[in-house]
């Protein structure tokens, strides 16, 4: 089903009542679950919410009582297969193409994202941010700039806050910053940005999305819906990016940290220029932000034309982006150690991250740790990095084994294999040399030794605290 199904949604409209009187059947019981469960009933939808789980375990029966007290019915999935919902909400956990999901959707009018659910709901405008990597370094950002300008900002989605919760209470003159996800995006029919940033289509979730350009179709989908009166800011370094022009009506603007460009912004000397109709306005200095490298200059320079788009004046901008400090677990120094530099970069959870995070220590001694599961990446462009920056690598636990292996098939010599993190640290720390950096930007998602990615860089940071 797609956007067919959801113009024939009963009784959706969009507006902050397009749900009253509505059936909503929420599948997950996870962060998305648990939000649409709390939100929904105030928009004055019948929420039920299920899960594709067989058994339930304590922890479930917990969840299931707070989903209850906030006005909303839990039901097993068998039950909830006898009930025609007029829309199916999918959490982005669950595959659209779920076997088990059939009779749920052959009985409900549509299915969709929370996302979707969020944009019907909501009243103010938009500003989505989508990519593979630096989602959230960019909506941060964005939400920076903005909240300086519009005293109703609200940033939310995939971010932190569902996107959902923060539609409550919006009206005309409310500004939203969403970072949207590919698995959010597959349940997107009419969501329309005013203003969308695609930074990259990079490796990642192939799983789901079987090919590159069914992932980057994903992504694109951010701007199918978009009319002339949009802004579609798109990353020109980036192929699958730059493409994207052709399949949306709104403005493009076009940014790039290689090149000057002839409509959009640019870097020239450090200073981010926009260039317009001929017309060049600075809106942003990227030597004076405290977050470094050309990834994140990408990000502030897509922060700053979306934002401008938005009616951010340049002064606002530039503040913001001098102010901002970076995120944890995102290139994080956590201190010092034997004189060696110790930077948390647990985020990167895939090779185009911990490529990014490398190109910052060029010309300096650097220790790599890497771990994580094996997600089937292809690592031979960070191979090559490796050896060009003559980095020494590091592999704990068993997920990444291979890597280690791979590495040695190369050639490479004295690459370490550690069991937990106690032991990576004080590794890392005997062969790096004083005023080099020990990092960890593991390539990979954290989920084999860890609850997610946040848990990993904090047994790091205290691996190193406790070696100072
Ligand atoms: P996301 O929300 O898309 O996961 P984050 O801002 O949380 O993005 O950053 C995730 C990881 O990707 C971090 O390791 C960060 O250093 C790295 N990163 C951030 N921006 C980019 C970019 N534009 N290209 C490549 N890597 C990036």
């Amino acid at each position: 089903m797609d956007v067919l199904g959801v113009e024939a949604l009963k009784g959706l409209r969009k507006g902050k009542d397009a749900a009253r009187g509505a059936r909503v059947m929420v599948v997950g019981t996870g962060v998305t679950g648990l939000a649409c469960a709390r939100a929904l009933p105030k928009f004055g939808a019948e929420t039920i919410v299920t899960d594709l789980k067989g058994g339930l375990s304590p922890a479930d029966r917990e969840i299931i009582a707070r989903i209850e007290d906030a006005g909303a019915k839990y039901l097993p999935l068998s039950e909830a297969e006898g009930v025609a919902a007029d829309a199916l909400v999918l959490s982005p956990g669950i595959p659209t193409d779920d076997e088990r999901l059939i009779e749920l959707k052959t009985r409900a009018g549509a299915w969709m994202s929370e996302i979707e659910l969020a944009y019907m709901l909501c009243e103010g405008r938009i500003l989505a941010v989508t990519g593979t990597n630096g989602k959230t370094t960019t909506a941060t950002l964005a939400g920076r700039i903005l909240s300086d300008c519009f005293d109703d900002t609200r940033v939310a989605g995939n971010i932190g806050d569902a996107f959902i919760e923060a539609a409550a209470g919006s009206g005309p003159e409310t500004v939203f910053v969403i970072e949207v996800s590919s698995y959010q995006l597959e349940g997107c029919f009419s969501f329309r940005p005013d203003v969308a940033i695609e930074l990259n289509v990079q490796p990642d979730h192939l799983k789901r999305h079987g090919t590159m350009s069914a992932y980057a179709a994903v992504k694109a989908r951010l701007l199918t819906r978009m009319t002339e009166s949009g802004t579609a800011v798109l990353n020109a370094d980036d192929m699958l990016v730059a493409a994207m022009a052709k399949g949306t009506r709104a403005g493009v603007l076009n940014y790039s940290v290689e090149r000057e460009l002839e409509r959009g912004a640019f870097l020239r000397s450090g200073r981010m220029v926009l260039r317009m109709g001929g017309e060049e306005e600075i809106i942003g200095d990227a030597g004076e932000m405290k977050i470094k490298g050309p990834h994140n200059e990408g990000n502030a320079i897509a922060a700053a034309v979306a934002a401008r788009a938005m009616g951010a004046p340049a002064e606002n901008i530039r503040k913001a982006l001098k102010d901002f400090e970076g995120l944890k677990h995102r290139i994080e120094t956590v201190g010092f150690a034997r004189g060696v530099e110790c930077v948390n970069d647990s985020k990167a959870t895939n090779p185009d991250s911990t490529r990014a995070a490398l190109k910052m220590f060029a010309g300096r001694a650097v220790t790599l740790i890497m771990c994580g599961d094996d997600k089937g990446f292809d690592y031979g462009g960070l191979y090559a990095d490796i050896e060009a920056a003559g980095a020494k690598v590091i592999v704990m636990g068993a997920g990444l084994a291979r890597v280690a292996d791979e590495l040695e098939a190369r050639g490479a010599t004295g690459v370490a294999r550690a069991a937990d993190m106690a032991s990576a640290a004080r590794i890392g720390l005997e062969i790096t040399p004083e005023g080099g950096a020990l990092l960890l930007s593991p390539g990979s998602s954290s989920f084999d030794m860890y609850k997610n990615y946040e848990e990993r860089g904090e047994d790091f940071r205290n691996e190193i605290r406790l070696a100072q």
